[in-house]
């Protein structure tokens, strides 16, 4: 069932679709899509077959709409599509991906409209997966990334220690269509 729903999702299925043609809930079709999602992490980041498999439902879809399906941020789509899609969508991508977000250093609230009905998702930043929200409310989505500086140890090499917590806010207006 696993390789039947990701077929259809990648040729970009609606998810109602495909939970029509194989009789099974919608619900079990985000199961089976957020099951292989955890299967398929690799080191820090995702697994080419699953980059590939956005990549595909990219050509159909809003890279908003993928990332909510799959449970995954935005800038994970945008990196998959950069490393396997067709370069079309790329071209109105400016470099301002991520806003930091000042004075907040924790993603208990969104951070925009201090909600508390979030989801947290899987992010990733600069191919780093990190903790991220996705705010119910306004749509929101913010993620944290390690505060670090550099410093000299006893032995003088250069060694890199966290500070802190930033928070940055995903800037969609680059990210869509
Ligand atoms: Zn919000």
């Amino acid at each position: 069932m696993e390789e039947k729903v990701l077929g259809a999702y990648a040729d970009g299925s609606e998810i109602r679709y495909i939970a029509k043609c194989f009789d099974i809930t919608e619900e079990e079709v985000t199961a089976i899509l957020h099951n292989y999602r955890e299967k398929s992490k690799f080191k820090r980041s995702f697994t080419d077959d699953f980059k590939k498999l956005v990549a595909e439902r990219d050509l159909k879809f809003s890279r908003r709409q993928i990332a909510q399906e799959l449970g995954i941020n935005v800038a994970t789509v945008k990196k998959s599509c950069e490393q396997f899609g067709n370069a079309v969508k790329d071209k109105a991508v400016s470099d301002n991906l991520y806003t930091l977000v000042k004075g907040v250093d924790n993603l208990d609230v969104c951070p925009t409209c201090k909600s508390h009905k979030i989801n947290e998702i899987e992010s990733m930043a600069d191919n780093l997966n990190t903790k991220g929200i996705y705010c119910m409310d306004c749509g929101d989505e913010h993620f944290t990334l390690n505060e670090t500086e550099e410093y000299k140890d006893d032995n003088d090499e250069i060694q890199v220690r966290v500070i802190g917590t930033l928070v940055y806010k995903v800037n969609f207006e680059y990210l869509e269509e």
